[in-house]
């Protein structure tokens, strides 16, 4: 018999850093001494003052569906964030709240792609992009780049990846899983580029805003001029706040583009989690600058990680100046046989570091890039020092 379920799901991923999560975990179950450095998920609790609001809002009886695209006061506190943080002027029509940033990709896929638009990549890009754009029949388009480019995509690539299919161009930046940065005058030259195809939307995913470890602000594409009205500009509060878990994400569009966000949503999940809401309105009317003693603590790991890394003869880095990952190029162990396991690629390295080293990364294939490796080091010190004593010993 053939296979019962869609072509769709047949066709779709698996995502690969939760996959990997997964199989660290099982291995955990199984009494293997893992060291999870794939999952991309802060390592510190929640900050109390948001506890607080959340339990608040319980005793307070938010108990009931909430409007579709969010609670008009958490709405106000988003226009609020954009204005602070990213010099950004929406009005309420323009934000859509979400379960999670990812929800917010899908449904900006959804609601903007035919069967056969283009979507442009640059590479590496975050695992899910390529199959959530897959999923609603867009085709992705990989802009390829390299390390020795800090794997940023040029106006030239961009101009050159488009076709007359081209629907939009999705990045994130910080970047998961490089850590680039694209500063102003970069994303200005890029929007010189889009600012000639006047059918062309940009995907700007600022999840890692504030886990900026350079002097640069931050740099919004929806604030370059001209592009305002191209951009969908899709943020959250996982990352920056410790709240993985409480599923909140959010985008600032223009209106005509969240209206139909809203539409989709409302057909699928409705309005996202009543207490969560409640407690994201106080994570971001707060300074942040409440948040710095993680940032801290990221970037005494990234250079720890660096360094560390920089004394293993094969890996390759580049310096990620934001998010927390670090994304080696590998491709020297390529060809090569280790403890009797040949390495043809970079998802064999993983694996090879899984099993011998018991040490979880993320193969770059996931991310488009297949010379590379992603590790995060949303870890503790401890850990990331014994991982990488770990991996030095299986491969050298
Ligand atoms: N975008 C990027 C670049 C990410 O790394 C993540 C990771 N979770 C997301 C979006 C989705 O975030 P969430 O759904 O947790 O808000
Ligand atoms: N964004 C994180 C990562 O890249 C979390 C996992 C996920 O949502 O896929 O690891």
């Amino acid at each position: 018999m053939s296979n019962p379920l869609s072509d769709r799901i047949l066709n779709m991923s698996t995502s690969a850093t939760l996959a990997m999560a997964a199989k660290a975990r099982e291995l955990r179950a199984e009494g293997k001494d893992i060291i999870g450095l794939s999952l991309g998920e802060p390592d510190f609790n929640t900050p109390d003052f948001i506890k607080d609001a959340a339990i608040q809002a319980i005793n307070d009886n938010y108990n009931g569906y909430t409007p579709v695209d969010g609670y008009q006061e958490l709405k106000e506190a988003i226009i609020n964030k954009f204005k602070r943080d990213n010099k950004l002027t929406y009005t309420l029509p323009q934000i859509v709240v979400s379960t999670g940033a990812k929800q917010s990709l899908a449904n900006v896929a959804s609601v903007m792609l035919n069967k056969g638009d283009e979507v442009i990549l640059p590479c590496p890009y975050w695992v899910s992009y390529s199959d959530i754009v897959r999923l609603n029949d867009g085709v992705p388009v990989e802009v390829k780049t390299s390390i020795d480019t800090d794997f940023k995509m040029t106006p030239e690539q961009l101009e050159a990846a488009i076709t007359p299919k081209t629907k939009m161009v999705w990045f994130s930046s910080p970047c998961n899983p490089s850590g680039s940065l694209y500063s102003q005058s970069e994303l200005e030259a890029l929007a010189e580029v889009l600012k000639k195809h006047s059918n062309i939307f940009v995907v700007s995913d600022e999840i890692y805003e504030h886990i900026n470890y350079t002097d640069k602000p931050h740099a919004s594409m929806a604030s370059v001029d001209g592009m305002f009205d191209k951009t969908i500009t899709v943020n959250g509060v996982s990352k920056a706040f410790a709240m993985t878990g409480w599923r909140i994400g959010y985008i600032g569009a223009p209106d005509w583009i969240a209206r139909a966000c809203n539409k989709m949503q409302g057909q699928i999940t409705s309005g996202a989690n009543c207490i969560a809401q409640r407690a994201v309105i106080t994570a971001l009317n707060a300074d942040p600058s409440v948040v710095d003693y993680m940032i801290d603590e990221f970037k005494v790991r990234r250079d720890l990680v660096l360094d560390l890394l920089s004394k293993i003869d094969g890996f390759k880095t580049n310096t990620p100046e934001g998010a927390f990952y670090v994304f080696p190029d590998v491709s020297s162990f390529f060809g090569k046989t280790l403890r009797g396991k040949t390495i043809n690629n970079a998802t064999d390295f993983s694996l090879y570091l899984l099993e011998e080293a018991l040490v979880a990364t993320v193969t770059g294939d996931a991310f488009g890039n297949p010379n590379c490796i992603r590790l995060s080091y949303a870890a503790s010190q401890n850990e990331i020092i014994e991982a990488i004593k770990r991996i030095k010993e299986v491969v050298n």
